[in-house]
């Protein structure tokens, strides 16, 4: 089974490059100049410097040793949430905006739902001098205003997006709109492993640092370079991408990954795109969706910013379909009881999202001697004030 990009830029079924007639030369010179780009040594260099010195890289990967004897395993953390900005993000902005460089564009676009992708983008422009425009949903500018502020502050401008349901779908959108507008001096920086071929493959690449520091640092701390499991959150799919892509070949190691139920995929209000989408185009490739009878897509419902997309990338849908992913769907008070059970256990407040990871630990079953490798994709600071506001969901574990 092959799990990476085919030259057409799909990934099995699913995938490709669904976009207007007017982007048509945009994406097919980016199709045409990636590989390159990133194979080239000036871009292999710069890349690695910057993750070394700005981005703080390779992230810790850290044994839990009282979440490692609660759940009768050997668990291991990537600590993604090290990172500057607090997230994997910024693995991804960092390499795209030296390819947007290398590319002779002058102008930055960028889609945000929570206001992570947002900042990670702003925060590189401001690095590289770059002009930088976002586009976010007029209900997260509201939800999520410190982010806001500080893209403003890394000198960004921000659009608030008022069509639709205002959410990160919409800000997809008219970010594509944008793009059909300015496409000769405008880079997209597409925030996961979505959109149009060849950003699914472009993100994948970027992030898989996560797995290839894994190898190294499992190697120093163990003796051998692969874990029975890797566990992660996903929500276009990133962070997963980044920390299975060195692995998708070794059949020794299972992969199991959350996806946000919401309040259950069985009501209105998920956002699992994997358990209930399906297959239709949107933000340019051929993937799984939330969608009603006559194809619209549905709003996804999550109390995780991060997580709220009814779509999921195309590498996902085609790896959850060949069986070689196992996708949990993880519940809003589940996530919410994992992240406090972090908090106390191991003194890191994750982020939601990767909260959402942890939650699966409690729904497999480990002998004591398997190796977990669980990814934090970010930290929790941005959340304290969810995580307050829903206490009693996590009432069982204690008191707070
Ligand atoms: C954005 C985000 C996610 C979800 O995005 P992926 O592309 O699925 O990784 C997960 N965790 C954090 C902390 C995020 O900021």
């Amino acid at each position: 089974m092959k799990y990476n990009v085919d030259e057409k830029g799909f990934f099995g079924r699913f995938g490709g490059a669904y976009v207007p007639e007017i982007l048509y030369k945009c994406v097919t010179d980016l199709q045409a100049a990636y590989l390159p780009i990133l194979e080239s040594e000036s871009f292999q260099h710069e890349y690695a410097a910057l993750l070394k010195d700005y981005v703080g890289r390779p992230s810790p990967l850290y044994y839990a040793k009282r979440m490692s004897e609660r759940y009768g395993c050997q668990l291991y953390l990537k600590r993604e949430d090290l990172n500057h900005t607090g997230a994997h993000k910024i693995n991804n902005t960092v390499g795209q905006i030296l390819m947007a460089r290398q590319m002779g564009k002058t102008r930055i676009i960028a889609e945000t739902g929570a206001g992570q992708h947002g900042v990670a983008t702003a925060t590189v422009c401001a690095l590289m001098n770059m002009k930088c425009e976002i586009f976010m949903g007029k209900t997260d500018v509201e939800r999520q205003h410190t982010n806001v502020e500080r893209m403003k502050m890394l000198g960004a401008q921000v659009h608030p997006v008022e069509t639709g349901n205002m959410t990160l779908s919409d800000a997809c959108s008219e970010a594509i709109r944008d793009w059909c507008c300015h496409p000769k001096e405008t880079f997209y920086i597409v925030g996961s492993t979505m959109g149009p071929h060849p950003y699914p493959d472009i993100v994948a690449r970027l992030q898989s640092i996560i797995s290839k520091e894994i190898k190294q640092q499992l190697t120093e701390k163990i003796g051998r370079d692969y874990p029975d499991y890797l566990i992660a959150c996903v929500g276009g799919g990133s962070n997963a991408a980044g920390t299975i892509y060195h692995y998708l070949d070794d059949n020794r190691v299972k992969i199991y990954l959350a996806e946000a139920g919401g309040q259950g995929i069985d009501t209105e209000y998920t956002a699992a795109t994997m358990h209930c989408g399906e297959e239709g185009i949107v933000h340019g490739s051929r993937t799984l969706v939330m969608q009603t009878a006559d194809g619209q897509i549905k709003e996804a419902f999550t109390i995780s910013a991060g997580l709220d997309y009814p779509g999921i990338g195309p590498m996902h849908a085609h790896l959850a379909q060949s069986g070689r992913t196992h996708i949990m769907a993880i519940n809003d008070d589940e996530a919410i009881r994992a992240g406090y059970e972090l908090t106390r256990m191991e003194g890191i407040i994750p982020a939601i999202e990767s909260a959402h990871a942890i939650a699966a630990l409690s729904k497999l079953s480990f002998s004591p001697e398997d190796i977990v490798v669980l990814t934090v994709s970010g930290r929790g600071d941005k959340d304290v004030e969810t995580y307050l506001n829903n206490k009693t969901l996590a009432a069982e574990y204690g008191d707070f």
